[in-house]
Formats: C-alpha cells, structure tokens, sequence
C-alpha cells in the first residue's frame, strides 16, 4: 500500500543497528559505577528479576532500564532476523507481518493477530499461562 514499504532491508539494518548503538552507550553511562554488572546485563547474562543485580544497581529508575534493556534485546533479535533472512515473517505462525506494522515497530516479532492472541495468554495474576 505504502510505495515507501518493504525499505531497503540493509537501510533498514543500519538504522537498527544505529539504534542499538546508541541504546547501549546511553545504558552504559547511566549505569557506568556499576561495571561490570552494566557488561552483563547489556550482554544479556544478568537479569533485573535477580535481586542481587538489583542490589548492585546504582540508584536508577528500574521500570525504565527495564524496558530499555527490552528494547535492546529486541533490536538484537530484529538485526539477527534481518541477518538470517527472517525478518518480516511473524515467529508464531510464519506468515509475513503486515508493513504498516513493522513500519510502527520495526522490531516486531508476530503478525499483529499472533501478537494479540499472545498478549490475551499473559497472566494477570501469574497463573492464568498455559503453554500451548
Ligand atoms: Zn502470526
């Protein structure tokens, strides 16, 4: 629908991996009197669901490194979708994501019906997941 979709898949590879760059330097100042701790947990290899990570943390606001270390994670991922081939083809059911999707979030990893399905699965309350 969009002429300007799908992008030029490596254009659209730079500007990822440009994001990523800047993600991790921005964490890594914020979290720069907590090395090596910052290394592990932008390498992916220490969780802020450990409360000894929690405890080294320097005082910061958790809800946001949180959610900037998930953003990491799925630019990673999005950049070894891009890498292998699969980027644009939802995880759950192989079909191809629709553009004005990805085009919002590139880094989407489910068509948006996958997407909705699986955030109707979430526990609210911690007990309602059932693995399929
Ligand atoms: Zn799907």
């Amino acid at each position: 629908m969009n002429p300007s979709f799908p992008p030029d898949l490596a254009s659209l590879a730079t500007r990822l991996q440009h994001q990523h760059a800047e993600l991790t330097a921005q964490l890594r100042r914020r979290l720069a009197s907590a090395q090596p701790l910052a290394s592990l947990l932008l390498a992916g290899n220490a969780s802020l669901d450990d409360p000894a990570v929690i405890r080294q943390l320097p005082r910061c606001d958790l809800t946001r490194l949180a959610d900037e270390l998930f953003a990491l994670r799925s630019l990673d991922a999005a950049c070894a979708r891009l890498a292998d081939g699969s980027y644009g083809r939802c995880l759950s059911c192989g079909e191809p994501i629709a553009p004005e999707r990805l085009r919002v979030q590139p880094t989407a990893q489910n068509c948006l019906s996958c997407q909705t399905a699986h955030e109707q699965r979430l526990p609210t309350a911690g007990t309602r997941y059932q693995p399929s």
